[in-house]
This record gives structure tokens, C-alpha cells and sequence, in this order.
């Protein structure tokens, strides 16, 4: 019998190491930019705990990941998708 190991991220802010799923993936995709949750290319990953992406360098630590410049767009996109986990119930992390 197998199990599968679960896929182990660092956020960006707290630098703990989370199971993939708890975290929000930005991917600066070869292709189209900068993308949330998906994309090929160079990624960083946030946890959804509050403490992370409300902090206020959270976009320039982002930046720093990445590698690149954010846009003012995506920047919108990702406080709209960071804000929307507000919502969820918060499971200890
Ligand atoms: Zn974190």
C-alpha cells in the first residue's frame, strides 16, 4: 500500500512549511504572466493564514519570489482572491 505524501510548499511571509493545498499559488507563467493557482513557470505560495497576506509586503516579497515587477492589475486580482479566504473558516493555519 502506497500513500501519497502530500506536496509540501513554503510561504512567502511566514517561511513555514504548508501541504499545497492550504496555500495560494502565484505563477509568473512563461507565456501569459502572472497567474493565481495556476501557470508553468517560476511560483511562490502564500498561506492562507491572515497574518500572511495581509501583510503590507506581502507584494513586495511576491515581487522579490518571482523575480519581476507586479502590475497594478494583478495586484487588484490577487487582494480581490487573498480577501475572498476571509471567508473561510479558519483550520489552524
Ligand atoms: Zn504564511
Amino acid at each position: 500500500m502506497t500513500t501519497q505524501a502530500p506536496i509540501m510548499r513554503i510561504c512567502i511571509s511566514c517561511r513555514k512549511t504548508y501541504d499545497r493545498k492550504h496555500l495560494i499559488k502565484i505563477t509568473k507563467d512563461y507565456k501569459q504572466g502572472i497567474m493565481l493557482q495556476k501557470g508553468m513557470g517560476r511560483s511562490a505560495y502564500i498561506c492562507k493564514s491572515k497574518k500572511c497576506f495581509s501583510d503590507s509586503k506581502i507584494i513586495k516579497k511576491l515581487q522579490k519570489a518571482l523575480k519581476t515587477s507586479l502590475e497594478t492589475e494583478f495586484i487588484d486580482i490577487f487582494e480581490k482572491e487573498i480577501t475572498s479566504y476571509n471567508d473561510y473558516p479558519n483550520k489552524g493555519i
